[in-house]
């Protein structure tokens, strides 16, 4: 069995955003020379998260307000989380509801997507440094 391990960066310039990861983990797919198999796609971080939806601005926007209207950022003393001096309360529960991680089968050497399924990061509390790893086990 082959494995492949690769990180992705990123440093959101908002406070969040949704970024089409698709074709780094496809990149990453082609690096690791692995045909058959599994790829792992998961946020290292807790206010972060990886998954899978449409690559549509409405679809985008939609996830933006019913996150807020879940989990608004303000005002920041609504969250006991952020007694500790921070202000991400918000972000670590927005990250629990879009998931950390995904998996998705390799065959033929190609991500075995659905038709309109595409890998997204959403950054909840970014202007940081943060990162994504992607795992690739198989043959
Ligand atoms: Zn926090």
């Amino acid at each position: 069995m082959e494995s492949y391990r690769k990180e992705l960066w990123f440093n959101t310039p908002t406070r969040r955003a949704f970024i089409n990861i698709t074709p780094e983990v496809e990149e990453g797919l082609a690096e690791s020379g692995i045909a058959e198999g599994l790829a792992l796609i998961n946020a290292m971080h807790i206010t972060a998260s990886v998954f899978i939806n449409d690559d549509e601005a409405g679809l985008h926007e939609d996830y933006e307000n019913w996150l807020e209207k879940l989990a608004p950022h303000e005002p920041v003393s609504g969250y006991r989380h952020n007694l500790t001096g921070e202000d991400n309360g918000d972000a670590h529960l927005k990250r629990q509801v879009m998931g950390r991680e995904v998996v998705v089968a390799v065959t033929g050497g190609r991500l075995d997507l659905g038709t309109w399924e595409r890998i997204f990061y959403g950054e909840f509390d970014g202007r940081r440094r943060k990162r994504v790893l992607v795992k690739i086990i198989g043959e």
